[in-house]
């Protein structure tokens, strides 16, 4: 983006009329790191909140509880079939008259120039229809950084009226961590027979999962998919309770054939319905935005640090001093830290 084209008003007016050329746009403000373009971002994003806020009042007083958007992560190891799975959903709830969002988390981007849904072909059906709004994942140097826009992507695509949200990400690293921070219902896709270690998927990832889906349960791997629906039933069994008070379903699926997707969906509607009732839906969404508040603090703190001259001027000094032994790492960052502080008080 060379110049900024637009007013923040007619982002915002825009972006509430639905028009998905305004959002497409918008997101790449959100995404750009020029600070023009960030704070007229974020000013956008401000004014979309406050809408929010007062549409939700004035449903209130009319009796009417505004429809909650609903944040679904949907992670698995590369060849799961996530791409052809989020188009069966997608294509699911488009036919039943729902607008669907589907982002991505892919801090790979930045040197693969997006390998995830960068790719439109791999949802060609979803990506023609006009309830569907696909953005490939933004890319950045940080996971954290990566993140963070999509956070503030899920915002703009939620006040353009996509109220399902599902945002993929690739299932071996730390973003599933990320993503899991920002959604409300985890799914995790399975590939049938292998166990976790075979399919690389982490333990924690399936502790994260509210529901775990064998996919291409179709043809001659009904059998194999069969087995491991078996085995992780055993494996969730054995884990803790959930804070939100869910226990983890498995199901079965073929992404391809389009069946079990509709059972799917269910079970996304049961767990939804169970969070909001035992109120872990609106804590959670409480407790995520306190951690990106924090995220984001610590984030500007470490810009700020590293950033500034004599930060570096000092490090660039003593870190040969460090690597040879004759300076404790320690005592090297107090001493940074404290001519930090003392030279930005508070
Ligand atoms: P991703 O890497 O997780 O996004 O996986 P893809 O959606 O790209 O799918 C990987 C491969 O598995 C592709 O060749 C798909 O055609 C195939 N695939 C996906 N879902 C199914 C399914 O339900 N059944 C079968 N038999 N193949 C599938």
């Amino acid at each position: 983006m060379s110049k900024i084209q637009r007013s923040a008003e007619e982002y915002v007016q825009g972006i509430l009329a639905g028009n998905r050329v305004v959002l497409g746009q918008a997101i790449t403000l959100v995404e750009s790191t020029r600070p023009e373009h960030q704070a007229l971002a974020q000013t956008v994003i401000q004014q979309l909140l406050d809408q929010r806020q007062g549409s939700a009042e004035a449903s209130q007083d009319s009796g009417h509880t505004s429809q909650a958007s609903i944040r679904i992560a949907i992670t698995g190891a590369p060849g799961a079939g996530k791409s052809t799975f989020i188009e069966a959903l997608g294509m699911y709830l488009v036919e039943q008259g729902e607008k669907v969002a589907v982002l991505a988390i892919d801090p790979s981007s930045a040197v693969s120039k997006g390998s995830i849904l960068g790719d439109k072909t791999r949802m060609e059906r979803l990506s023609a229809s006009e309830h569907a709004f696909i953005r490939p994942s933004a890319a950045g140097t940080s996971l954290g950084g990566v993140a963070r826009k999509t956070r503030e992507t899920i915002l703009l695509v939620e006040a353009a009226g996509y109220n399902t949200v599902l945002i993929e990400t690739v299932g071996v690293g730390q973003s599933e961590t990320a993503v899991h921070r920002m959604t409300d219902i985890f799914l995790l896709l399975l590939l049938p027979g292998a166990g976790d270690e075979l399919q690389g998927i982490k333990r924690g990832i399936v502790e994260m999962a509210d529901i775990l889906a064998v996919n291409k349960a179709d043809g001659d791997r009904v059998k194999l998919a069969n087995q491991a629906r078996a085995h992780y039933l055993n494996a969730t069994h054995l884990l803790p309770p959930k804070a939100s008070g869910w226990a983890p379903v498995v199901l079965r699926c073929s992404a391809q054939e389009g069946t079990g997707i509709a059972e799917i969906w269910d079970a996304i509607a049961t767990c939804r319905s169970q969070l909001m009732k035992n109120n872990f839906f609106e804590k959670n969404r409480r407790q995520q935005a306190k951690y990106w508040l924090e995220e984001a603090i610590d984030a500007g703190i470490k810009a700020a640090f590293f950033g500034n001259p004599a930060v570096r001027a000092q490090l660039a000094a003593l870190e040969p001093e460090i690597l040879a032994g004759r300076v404790s790492p320690f005592a090297a960052a107090e001493a940074m830290l404290h001519a930090y502080f003392k030279e930005n008080p508070s």
